[in-house]
């Protein structure tokens, strides 16, 4: 048989059957090339001898010791037995512990060995310990079938490891692997492509990812591996945005009439902020074009995004084309609603909200004006597109706060339209690095509101502990009693035995005896409260007869009290860096000085304190879900998890190769500017590479398309 890339991993020397089943199951390898394109997921320099001492958190997860062995212990029963061995080198002591292959290690290491240990480091107490360890007498060191002193660590599962396949064992099949494969890896990028950027071939690359010969060698294989991801990527990304441009026609809105002017001239409550007027532009330049538009905006809590909204749609109107806008919460779409309609004032324009409370007889009085075309403004929620609801001439869609909207729904909202799709602008507070939004919404267009109306204060964040509890009490009655209201948000509804944070119900009865009516009125909103006890407790607030809202992180979305001015999170450290920067968005939306206040316990792990530090140095939200994404990865990031990455990169990393995803990107650009089609026989290889992400991609652009 001839062994090819895609042959069964089972025919590879050293797996065999029973591995290969494993190996499907557990790592989804099935195929020799599903191997080779198992990476590492670290390296150890295991040509660095660790002394004890100098051994900390932060210094490296695995180290190699060289230390004598001093003694043992043998202790706990049964399924908690573990042997001990004690040891020490010049700098200080550590344990080596085994809870299996306990009869195996007792016969190996005797008192007063010299051995070599390498294995996961683990402080305890300010104790070294490593389980498991891979022991060596120091002059046997390992024995290597490649010349490679970096070694790479693989990542297995409970079940592999219990077989016999740990991380050491699947990195001698991948030295058993390489000779048989070697010969088959073809390269995948042009010759002029590989010269022209400099990079190692794909062999070399494959070949130094996991037996690396020098930390340069490793650096140019792992460049060589994430540009031709991302460039793959890019290039089918690009292609469906140069497609969709040309394909897709839409209304073109080619005059600025007299509502627009009208508002401009006569409503307007105050001027437009520079971000505001360029987003504009660029919203009215995509309008004209004749194109369907397809625009995401991005802008901090309390930018202005509305306004945009609003003026935006007045361009639809007064070309004689139906809006809606969308909002995801009924009580923030009453909210526009309200505002649009004071803001508009004497400008005739016709204005109507539908949701899921809208009466029978008012939602069959507006569907039929809506659809004979009396409706020029419908604001609404969902109910929105689940209704059967039809327009005259919907010309153009505004979704506020996109991350609550599915893309199942938003497609729905696209056969609305009669002749041509309608022109959308997708609203959002959260904002996305740059590096996120180039592969998520790479075929969108991006714009950026980077600037607060003038006279805003931002938020003062400060963190305390539970210590400066009574401090923080007066100061929220000190903020009530001159008028202002306050929000108080757990990360829990109720207390639980495993996880040590404060919650809602505690919380309440806490204020309750610190802040008694009838000076101090509460709302209480969370998760798991009907739908209407929520708008009622919210409603309260808003209208402000209430003056403090204990609340859960629901409230996290869009509303706007501009009378707020505190936001306490208690156990801040439960919270990702994202949520906790909607939530401080609540406030400091009107002109008095707001404050955030972070309570944690004592003690917080690293990342938590990296979170608190970031909230309180910065208030930008950019900066934000930067390092949110670094801390985080892109998974976990709010709003991405239902769009998601549709394909998964097998080393390139959205958080951390931004500058590769750069490069890639405009390599891309100047490929398909000279060959959009690829179809030039030096480019064959480029229109492979990209029918790769093709297939992943189809499902989250069919909306677009
Ligand atoms: P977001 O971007 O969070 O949706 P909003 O549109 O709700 O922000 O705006 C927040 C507040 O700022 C609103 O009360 C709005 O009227 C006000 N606002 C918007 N643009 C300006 C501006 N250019 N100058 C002053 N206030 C503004
Ligand atoms: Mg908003």
């Amino acid at each position: 048989m001839v062994m090819t890339l895609d042959s069964d991993i089972k025919f590879l020397k050293g797996v065999g059957e029973k591995r290969a089943q494993l190996l499907a199951k557990e790592l989804n390898i099935v195929d020799v090339r599903g191997l080779l394109y198992y990476f590492p997921f670290r390296y150890i320099d295991r040509s660095r001898i660790y002394s004890i001492g100098e051994i900390t958190e932060d210094t490296a997860t695995f180290v190699q010791i060289r230390v004598r062995v001093e003694g043992f212990r043998l202790i706990g029963e049964r399924a908690k037995r573990r042997f001990i061995a004690e040891v020490c080198d010049p700098s200080g002591r550590a344990e080596l512990v085994w809870f299996k292959g306990i009869n195996w290690i007792q016969k190996k290491l005797r008192p007063g060995d010299e051995i070599i240990a390498f294995g996961r480091a683990n402080i305890f107490n300010g104790k070294l310990s490593i389980v498991h360890p891979e022991v060596e007498s120091p002059f046997k060191l390992p024995d290597r079938s490649v010349d490679s002193s970096v070694q790479g660590v693989y990542s297995t599962t409970e079940r592999l490891n219990d077989n016999g396949l740990g991380t050491k064992a699947i990195y001698k099949l991948v030295c058993l692997m390489w000779p048989q494969v070697e010969h088959l890896i073809e390269e995948t990028l042009p010759e002029w492509l590989i010269e022209k950027m400099g990079l190692v071939s794909l062999r070399t690359a494959l070949y130094e990812v996991h037996f690396p010969r020098s930390q340069q060698a490793l650096e140019r294989a792992r460049l060589r591996l994430k540009f031709e991801e991302l460039l793959g990527v890019q290039l089918q990304i690009l292609s469906l945005k140069n497609h969709r441009i040309k394909v897709c026609r839409g209304y073109c809105f080619s005059k600025i009439g007299e509502k627009f002017n009208g508002f401009y001239s006569r409503r307007l409550p105050f001027s437009l902020t520079e971000a505001q007027k360029r987003v504009i532009r660029e919203i009215r330049a995509d309008m004209g074009s004749g194109r369907q538009m397809n625009r995401l905006l991005q802008g901090d809590v309390g930018s202005g995004k509305t306004m945009v909204a609003l003026m935006t749609m007045l361009i639809a109107v007064d070309n004689g084309f139906q809006c809606s806008l969308m909002a995801p919460t009924e009580i923030l779409a009453t909210q526009h609603y309200k505002s649009i309609c004071e803001q508009l004032g004497d400008v005739d324009v016709k204005v109507e909200l539908l949701t899921g409370s809208t009466k029978n007889r008012d939602r069959a009085d507006i569907q039929a004006r809506l659809a004979a075309g009396q409706i020029d403004i419908l604001i609404g929620t969902h109910a929105l597109i689940e209704d059967v609801v039809q327009y005259k001439n919907l010309g153009y869609v505004v979704i506020d706060e996109q991350h609550r909207f599915g893309v199942e729904q938003r497609s729905r909202l696209w056969s609305k339209g009669a002749e041509y799709l309608p022109h959308v602008l997708v609203m959002t507070a959260t904002p996305i690095p740059r590096t996120l939004a180039m592969t998520l919404y790479g075929d969108l267009s991006v714009s950026v509101i980077d600037e607060l109306p003038p006279g805003r204060k931002p938020v003062k964040t400060l963190h305390f502990a539970e210590g400066a509890r009574m401090k923080v009490n007066a100061f929220l009655r000190s903020e009530i009693d001159s008028g202002r209201q306050v929000y108080v948000v757990y990360p829990l509804i109720k207390g639980s035995e495993k996880l040590d944070y404060k919650n809602l119900e505690d919380g309440a009865e806490m204020l309750a005896d610190e802040f008694p009516p009838p000076r101090y009125v509460t709302s209480v909103v969370h998760g798991k409260m009907k739908p209407a006890e929520k708008e009622y407790g919210m409603r309260l607030f808003v209208k402000g007869e209430t003056n403090i809202m204990i609340a859960t992180s629901v409230i996290e979305v869009g509303v706007n009290v501009p009378n707020a001015t505190v936001m306490v999170i208690e156990s801040a450290e439960r919270f990702g860096l994202a949520q906790l920067h909607q939530l401080r968005g609540r406030v400091g939306r009107g002109s008095e000085q707001s404050y955030c206040i972070l309570m944690t316990k004592d003690g917080l792990s690293s990342d938590s304190r990296k979170r608190i530090e970031a909230m309180t140095r910065t208030t930008d939200g950019f900066e934000i879900a930067e390092l949110d994404l670094k801390l985080r990865g892109p998974g976990d990031l709010m709003g991405t998890q239902q769009s998601g990455l549709a394909f998964e990169f097998k080393i390139a990393s959205l958080a951390k190769d931004g500058q590769v995803l750069e490069l890639a990107r405009s390599v891309a650009e100047q490929i398909l500017a000279r060959d959009p089609e690829l179809a030039a026989p030096e480019n064959e290889k480029l229109s492979e590479l990209k029918r790769k992400y093709s297939v992943a991609h189809s499902a989250d652009f069919s909306m677009i398309s």
